[in-house]
């Protein structure tokens, strides 16, 4: 049997079990090769022999992406992601892993739909899909889904979150934290007090007062998370906040970890970089649903804080919250349009644009945040490892040093809900290896 995967003359792609990187800058770090093998990484030196040559002179090494926070839609909205179209985006973006979010119909709140989810991810091959429970039977927020089941099936879910709606019962909140316990998970709250965001439609300030349309006020995020942190300490559980978009919840994080308590935090590329402000002008007018989101995009101070705090460990990682809408859910008035954004194939140059080229982070730093913390935090094995000899195999080549008009026509993911059409961000993911095999070589999937 033959067991190389490379690239051939002829273009097809045949199985190669060896490769030698030459000449990546591991986390930004001097030029060294690394040789692969059997799904490992073997040893990490110069001059290294024994595989396929893959030129990586001028690119970056991170370990193989890791997002905690990915809407693939299926089952039941295939028409705006399916499993296959939507790990083929992250691997286009450098990821090697993604948790799956729950909000499919039906809901994944059994053991069955998650090793459903699970088995497409296996089956369709482009990265791992470890599928994130529902907290409550139908993201009802009434009962307790079936978590010990769920954690239990071969999916393994270690990661509960009702996302997209709030687990607002604090009762139910509090159960789900202590059951959770049991097999090491972690619930992740989408903060959105129900009551005070009904029928809101962005940012609550000066714009939205200016286009009349209903505010979100950033206390209505800010208010789940210190009371979700006051819980989770009083039962001594893991508690992870979704999509971070506020100052003032910034702070209170801040506070809950001065205390000790087990309080980790995500925050999403957009949220680094967009202001509600583009909602009134924009290059692509104003009133533009491509900017709806929940939450909302914030102002420029909340960006500042949401960088600060990514730099200085406060928010733990950044998570895409990649959210695929078809064209008909997105192209119409704003009052009625879905909201999200898609982002998977952008995330690493916006956190570059962000982070990087602001120097509120290193490459390092960006390992951390996009790989190292979320596979902690999901408890997922043989991902989020540095790059060393002994690890699996799972890394991401970046050439930072390029910079182009973003272009979603070419985009694997089945939508095309980019926020970022006719801006210029830098860099390209080169390639992604998944324990070893090349599922992105010359940006292109293999
Ligand atoms: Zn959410």
């Amino acid at each position: 049997m033959n067991d190389r995967i490379g690239t051939t003359r002829d273009g097809s792609v045949d199985r190669v079990s060896s490769f030698v990187i030459r000449g990546a800058r591991i986390l930004g770090g001097e030029p060294a090769d690394i040789l692969i093998r059997d799904g490992l990484l073997v040893e990490i030196g110069q001059g290294l022999t024994g595989g396929e040559t893959v030129e990586a002179e001028g690119l970056i090494a991170l370990p193989g992406l890791v997002d905690l926070h990915t809407h693939l839609r299926e089952p039941g909205r295939e028409d705006a992601e399916t499993v296959g179209t939507g790990t083929r985006a992250a691997a286009l973006g450098g990821y090697t892993a993604v948790h799956a979010m729950a909000n499919t119909e039906p809901v994944a709140d059994t053991a069955g739909v998650v090793e459903q989810v699970w088995r497409l991810g296996q089956e369709a091959g482009h990265c791992d899909v470890r599928p994130v429970g529902a907290v409550t039977v139908g993201l009802g927020g009434e009962r307790l889904a079936e978590l010990g089941a769920m954690a239990d099936s071969a999916a393994r879910v270690r990661v509960f979150s009702d996302d997209g709606k709030c687990v607002s019962d604090a009762v139910l909140m509090r159960r789900a934290l202590e059951y959770v316990k049991a097999f090491d998970g972690v619930v992740a709250q989408h903060a959105q007090e129900p009551r005070l965001t009904a029928g809101a439609q962005m940012n609550e300030g000066a714009v939205s007062g200016r286009l009349g349309l209903t505010g979100w006020p950033a206390v209505a995020e800010e208010a789940i998370i210190a009371r979700d942190c006051l819980l989770a300490a009083h039962v001594g559980s893991r508690l992870h906040i979704c999509h971070v978009s506020t100052a003032g919840s910034v702070e209170i994080i801040r506070w809950a970890k001065s205390k000790g308590w087990d309080v980790t935090a995500e925050v999403t590329p957009h949220h680094l970089l967009l202001t509600d402000d583009l909602v009134e002008d924009s290059p692509v007018g104003s009133y533009n649903p491509i900017y709806k989101v929940n939450p909302p995009l914030r102002t420029r101070a909340d960006v500042e804080a949401l960088r600060e705090a990514l730099a200085d460990g406060t928010i733990d990682c950044v998570a895409t919250d990649h959210a695929p809408h078809p064209v008909e859910d997105k192209e119409t008035e704003w009052a009625a349009a879905a909201m999200g954004m898609i982002g998977l194939e952008t995330a690493l140059a916006v956190v570059q644009e962000a982070m990087v080229d602001t120097g509120l982070l290193d490459w390092a730093g960006v390992a951390e945040r996009m790989s190292l913390a979320p596979a902690r935090i999901g408890r997922l094995q043989g991902h989020g490892r540095p790059i060393e000899a002994g690890a699996p195999a799972n890394i991401t080549l970046y050439d930072p040093s390029v910079r182009a008009a973003v272009d979603p026509a070419g985009y694997a993911s089945k939508s095309r809900n980019t926020p970022y059409e006719g801006l210029t961000l830098p860099g390209r993911v080169v390639a992604t290896f998944l324990r070893g095999r090349p599922t992105v070589l010359d940006g292109k999937l293999t």
